[in-house]
């Protein structure tokens, strides 16, 4: 078994991908080369601006290149915690916000001729409990009433060996709308078509510093100074305290995947008849789908804590795949890995500006089309092809406990756990 991811082992950092030297001078510096950075990057290149990609590590390092791959339609606070949190007007305006995310990926992928992968598959979110299953018809008919959208069905326990080769759930919520692909390459195909539009990365650059100088910024990397007019940090679950601020917005959880060997193709039919992508209905969730080579990848989060020990994670992750998948019983488990998300007070994307520098992130586990989507859209106010975004108008929860989350974040997910157990 490798403790490494399995998308870059099957597709790793193209050699023909330009590592640029640091500039002294950029109109944009962008910290952070995950969809974030890659996708701003690229509409300040094709329109023109001087962009450098500044990252600490190789580039799509972050979680970019590790995820489930799944872009599912919403964001991660459900529809109606939205409605709550911010009225009927913009929960509409953000559940279309999240439909465009992923057409935005399927038109970029196609624009940009990126082999990644990519498959409008839809999804099925799997009922963990009978009171879920009675919640998914509900919640279909609600969207159907107040949102118009016809594109998730549901499929009862008897009919869902149709939708998954599975026998503990309870039902199924079907979303054709969604879509999946290799994230590693779609990272790698991103920066290519960052550099063929003319902007710079510049790898084993971290950030150690931004300060203002007059009426442009000053950054301090691990490669030496460069100077920019404006900055953007992109930097989501491995965000620190470079900008005082920005990270008393957003914390880091560990997500962990595990990939099975490849599986015999008449296996691969049973297990997932319509090759879709799945998540399950608790707190805690599991998420899994097939791979394009025909392994079972299977994720999801043991406790909030971003060091658990890979084998530990494999232990935990291996059982509940076994228990959802007895047929995978005794097939060797070829990879596993871990990365991390950036988590929001509010469950909420939220991007704006701290002492004139942009930044953009808090997807929550959610980021694969909502994370493309806001770095365009944060590409486009650079370039000053827009005023604002969305996310910039809402208000955004700040602490300082941020900085104490290995302390916290054990009662959290304890809280879940009892949730789970509960509701
Ligand atoms: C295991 C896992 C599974 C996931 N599965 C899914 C999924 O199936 N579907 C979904 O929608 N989302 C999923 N996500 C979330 C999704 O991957 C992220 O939301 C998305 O990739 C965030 O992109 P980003 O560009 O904002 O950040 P990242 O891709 O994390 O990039 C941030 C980059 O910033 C760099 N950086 C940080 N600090 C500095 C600095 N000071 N100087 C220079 N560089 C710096 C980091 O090295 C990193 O490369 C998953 C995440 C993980 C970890």
């Amino acid at each position: 078994m490798q403790t490494t991811n399995l998308w870059t082992s099957h597709a790793p950092r193209p050699s023909d991908l330009p590592s640029h030297a640091l500039p002294a001078q950029t109109d944009v510096a962008i910290v952070g080369s995950g969809y974030t950075g890659l996708h701003a990057a690229l509409v300040l290149a094709k329109a023109g601006a001087n962009v450098t990609v500044l990252e600490q590590e190789t580039i799509g390092f972050g979680a970019s290149c590790r995820n489930g791959g799944m872009m599912t339609a919403g964001l991660k606070a459900s529809v109606k915690e939205v409605l709550h949190m911010y009225g009927l007007a913009r929960a509409r305006e953000f559940w279309q916000w999240s439909l465009d995310s992923i057409d935005h990926v399927d038109h970029t992928v196609a624009e940009e001729k990126i082999d990644c992968d990519f498959s409008r598959c839809g999804h099925v979110e799997t009922a963990f409990k009978p009171a879920h299953f009675e919640g998914f018809k509900d919640h279909i008919a609600w969207m159907k009433d107040q949102f118009g959208y016809a594109s998730a069905h549901v499929v009862s326990r008897t009919d869902l060996r149709t939708e998954i080769g599975s026998e503990v759930y309870f039902g199924g919520l079907v979303d054709e709308f969604s879509a999946g692909l290799q994230p590693a390459k779609y990272v790698f195909g991103l920066a290519q078509a960052v550099a063929r539009h003319g902007a710079r990365l510049v790898e084993n650059a971290g950030v150690t510093a931004i300060k203002r100088d007059g009426n442009q910024f000053r950054l301090s990397t691990a490669k030496g100074e460069i100077a920019a007019r404006e900055v953007l940090l992109a930097t989501n679950g491995y965000t620190t305290n470079v900008v005082p601020g920005a990270r008393m917005g957003v914390f880091p959880v560990g997500s962990y995947i595990i990939a099975t060997d490849p599986l015999p193709p008449a296996l691969q039919a049973e297990l997932s008849p319509k090759n879709r992508m799945f998540f399950d209905s608790k707190h805690f969730l599991n998420y899994f789908r097939l791979t394009p080579d025909g392994r079972m990848l299977f994720g999801g989060r043991n406790n909030l804590s971003t060091d658990l020990d890979l084998h530990e994670s494999v232990r935990a992750l291996g059982t509940r795949m076994v228990e959802v998948f007895p047929q995978l019983k005794g097939v060797p488990i070829a990879h596993t890995w871990t990365g991390k998300l950036g988590i929001t007070f509010d469950l909420m994307p939220h991007a704006g500006r701290i002492n004139g520098i942009h930044y953009a992130y808090g997807y929550n586990g959610h980021g694969v089309s909502i994370a493309s989507y806001l770095g365009k859209e944060m590409g486009e106010l650079l370039a000053g092809k827009r005023t604002s975004v969305p996310f910039m108008e809402i208000k955004h929860p700040r602490s300082f406990i941020t900085y104490f989350d290995k302390f916290y974040l054990p009662f959290v997910a304890a809280y879940y756990r009892v949730l789970d157990r509960m509701t």
